[in-house]
């Protein structure tokens, strides 16, 4: 199984057979309240009526299209209402069908974008320590968690990395974007100073760190990394597959942090989940760049699944878009964002909690590890909170990864917060 304990999985699976809204039902019939909204995908809630209905109609209606050479009207409907939830010009979409997809289809767009212009030598590719970029080649060599790089030898030539932002002597305890930490930006100019810009195509971060812990981006960080990037003319892709539909209470981080990247990926909420979509969008700059010159048949971006806006994928996607626009859910998450920070926030004395970090409808819980055997704390809470509690969250390592679903009531945040409470009293 995919990132399992498959030893202690094997010994005793934590397995779901049924879905509502913010709940699982166990195979042992228990119920369990979704903490993670899945694996941070299902932001509109579970078994939504009106995305099954379409899923069901559309897988009638017309069940594949080729999507080379040919397409179908959903493909484009879908794009456009997504081009207008993006901010600035990210008013075009290229459709893959996950999170790693869509990465490794932006840094190959970044990569062909220069190469259109003659410009190939900018090649090199910028992530950051602690960034999770999905598990394609691409992905994983900008990447920056250890675990996920060191079995897979050399992966990219030509990749460097940022410092990644957290500093808990400097950040504990913070709500929202941390004060200290903005200069940390500056590690570009180094590497600039390093490669020079004319051998840099592109640096990819995710505007808040997921995967290693849920770690917001500090106050100022992303502006000043754009600022860089605009002088020397590099290409910030921001990796979005969880900070996008609604989880920091706007339609994607860029907008709640007031900065455009040039490449943008999206996956998980795009659906809600329900079928596998993800994709990329990109500034219209970089549209047009590659729709002239050449004869009008010669195909101009050689790279695309054979899955890349799939109908029933399109279907899910608008119904989603409809259910997160009709009830007002990206609101929504930004007005529950305080209730959620205090409910999570007041975990703080808790025996061995060491930091707590929250924003939007995410909140981050790093436990002490034990002593010689880290992740063993994180993993115990993980299962027993399943399967004692009736809680689903994720882990990285010691650290407890929050992110309901965004039509979680006031009440349910209050019992994911006792229930959070009990697991971590238990493992102490
Ligand atoms: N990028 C980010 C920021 C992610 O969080 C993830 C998944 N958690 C991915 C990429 C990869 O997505 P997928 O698992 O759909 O390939």
């Amino acid at each position: 199984m995919p990132f399992t304990a498959n030893r202690s999985f094997k010994a005793k699976p934590r397995l779901v057979v049924t879905s509502k809204d913010i709940h699982y039902i166990a195979n042992d019939g228990s119920k369990i309240i979704d903490g993670s909204s899945g694996l941070w995908c299902c932001n509109a809630g579970h078994n939504r009526d009106a995305i099954v209905d379409a899923i069901q109609k559309q897988a009638a209606e017309l069940d594949y299209a080729p999507s080379f050479q040919f397409g179908h009207p959903k493909a484009f409907t879908l794009a456009a209402r997504l081009a207008a939830l993006a901010p600035g010009d990210l008013d075009h979409v290229f459709f893959a069908n996950s999170g790693s997809e869509a990465v490794d289809t932006a840094l190959k767009i970044a990569l062909a974008y220069w190469n259109v212009q003659g410009k190939g030598s900018k090649s090199r590719l910028i992530g950051r320590e602690r960034g999770y970029h999905g598990v394609g080649f691409g992905g994983t060599a900008v990447g920056g968690m250890v675990a996920n790089r060191k079995l897979y030898g050399n992966l990219l030539a030509g990749v460097d990395h940022l410092r990644h932002t957290y500093n808990r002597d400097e950040q504990a305890f913070s709500r929202g974007e941390p004060e200290w930490g903005a200069d940390l930006a500056d590690d570009l100019e180094r590497l600039v100073g390093l490669h020079d810009a004319s051998t840099i195509a592109a640096v990819i971060v995710e505007p808040m760190a997921g995967s290693t812990g849920a770690l917001p981006p500090p106050k100022g960080y992303l502006k000043r990394l754009r600022e860089i990037c605009d002088k020397h003319g590099i290409l910030l892709i921001f990796d979005e597959v969880i900070t996008g539909f609604g989880r920091l209470g706007a339609s994607f981080a860029a907008e709640r942090f007031g900065v455009v990247p040039d490449i943008m990926t999206f996956a998980k909420g795009v659906t809600s989940g329900t079928v596998p979509m993800g994709g990329c969008f990109v500034r219209r700059g970089i549209y047009e760049a590659f729709m002239q010159g050449g004869p009008a048949h010669a195909v101009e971006l050689t790279h695309g699944y054979t899955y890349s806006a799939h109908p029933l994928a399109c279907a899910a996607a608008l119904a989603t878009l409809d259910i997160y626009r009709d009830e007002g859910l990206f609101e929504r998450a930004r007005a529950l964002e305080p209730v959620w920070a205090d409910a999570i926030h007041a975990l703080k004395g808790e025996p061995n909690v060491e930091d707590i970090r929250s924003i939007g409808l995410v909140g981050a819980i790093d436990l002490k590890p034990r002593d010689g055997a880290p992740g063993t704390r994180g993993y115990e809470a993980l299962d027993r909170a399943f399967h004692e509690h009736g809680l689903m969250f994720r882990t990285a390592g010691d650290t407890i990864a929050l992110s309901p679903p965004l039509i979680i009531s006031e009440s349910q945040i209050g019992e994911i917060a006792d229930k959070l409470k009990a697991v971590i009293r238990a493992v102490a």
